[in-house]
């Protein structure tokens, strides 16, 4: 590890302005990615700005806006808090599985909610300094795109790169079409509605997001929804804990009687960013709420999946982990 500066901050405010003043600084929160990446030399800021003090941290009812009768959970509020706060458990229980589904408990403790957004790819090859990486070194090529790429991408990737974002959290937050809350060093605040705040690959891998330089992330906004027993986050991966998915399923399916009104489906593992399954969804309007409509809305989504050399399995696997995770949404995964 490289010597760096650390500089505690108390402020939304003191911390934006503190990362303007220096572009190689990061912000720490719960540590548990940036530090491993600063251990391995991928990430080389010159200063920490510790932002685990910051008043971020509650989870609550949304009273007023367009998305009054939601909730917003704070940036720096820790993933398991999150995960175990009362109400998300009964009006967001997707959340909460999603949330639970990743790292381990130690981890989750650490972890913070705008860290889990930020977290960045599990590409071994971005993590092996030796190797070409266009997202750690842009213009030195993609160690993955003809080598060990298993764990790699389907869909929407490009010659640049080929990976996928690691996060379960953030799967679960596009099916529930939230809305991630940043504020800029010159005191202005944006929205940005979830599928547009990650980033496909294109020629610029190395930006994972469309945080403008300095923004920090102060709180995720999810509206109300009516599937909140017909949900179901399903993760497939290689053992039962501690492995990132190899691919999962945030499904929730809103019913008028025995038909489907609106279903709302995002799929990890898959591409650079938490991939809508907006075929599926749209198959699935006004349709029986059956398996046979299930396999046809999944057969929909799978057929423009690109597979590289070592992934074609994902297309099938895809296929399956959409229909049952639709069926499981149906009991909200009590059957
Ligand atoms: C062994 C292991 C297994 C794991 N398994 C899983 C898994 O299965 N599923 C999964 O989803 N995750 C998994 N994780 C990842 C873990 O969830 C993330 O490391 C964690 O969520 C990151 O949060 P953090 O607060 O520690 O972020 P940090 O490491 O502190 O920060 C990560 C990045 O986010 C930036 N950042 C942090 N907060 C903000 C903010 N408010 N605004 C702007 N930028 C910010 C930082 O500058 C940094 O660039 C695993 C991690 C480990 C170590
Ligand atoms: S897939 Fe992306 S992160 Fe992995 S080696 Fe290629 S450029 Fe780097």
């Amino acid at each position: 590890m490289r010597p760096f500066t650390y500089t505690p901050t108390s402020t939304v405010p003191a911390a934006t302005q503190k990362l303007k003043a220096n572009p190689n600084a990061k912000y720490l929160a719960g540590g548990t990615n940036l530090l491993d990446l600063m251990k391995e030399d991928v990430e080389k800021p010159t200063e920490l700005i510790d932002i685990t003090r910051l008043a971020l941290t509650e989870v609550k009812t949304i009273i007023t806006g367009v998305n009054k009768g939601g909730i917003t959970i704070g940036a720096l509020g820790k993933n398991t808090d999150t995960a175990n706060h009362p109400l998300i458990r009964q009006n967001f229980p997707l959340l909460t599985q999603s949330i639970l589904a990743g790292a381990s408990a130690q981890i989750r403790n650490m972890a913070s909610n705008g860290g889990n957004l930020n977290q960045r790819t599990r590409c071994p090859y971005f993590y092996e300094t030796s190797m070409p990486c266009n997202k750690r070194e842009p213009g030195t090529g993609c160690g993955a795109l003809e080598g060990i790429n298993r764990m790699h991408a389907i869909f929407g990737w490009s010659e640049a790169c080929v990976a996928v974002h690691p996060s379960d959290m953030c799967v679960a937050l596009a099916a529930l079409d939230a809305v991630v809350k940043v504020q800029g060093a010159d005191g202005k605040e944006r929205s940005i509605p979830f599928t547009d705040y990650h980033r496909l690959p294109g020629d610029s891998p190395q930006k994972d997001n469309n945080l403008n330089p300095g923004e920090l992330i102060t709180s995720i906004e999810i509206p109300k929804n009516n599937f909140a027993n017909t949900s179901y986050y399903l993760k497939v991966r290689d053992r039962a804990s501690y492995a990132f998915a190899l691919i999962s399923v945030a499904a929730g399916v809103e019913l008028e009687g025995t038909r489907i009104k609106q279903a709302k489906i995002a799929l990890g593992g898959v591409a650079h960013k938490p991939w809508r399954a907006l075929e599926a969804e749209k198959f699935l309007v006004g349709k029986e709420a059956t398996e046979a409509n299930f396999k046809q809305a999944a057969e929909l989504e799978m057929k423009s999946a690109k597979p590289l050399e070592h992934n074609e399995f994902k297309i099938e696997l895809g296929k399956r982990a959409i229909t049952r995770a639709l069926m499981q949404a149906m009991t909200g995964g009590k059957a």
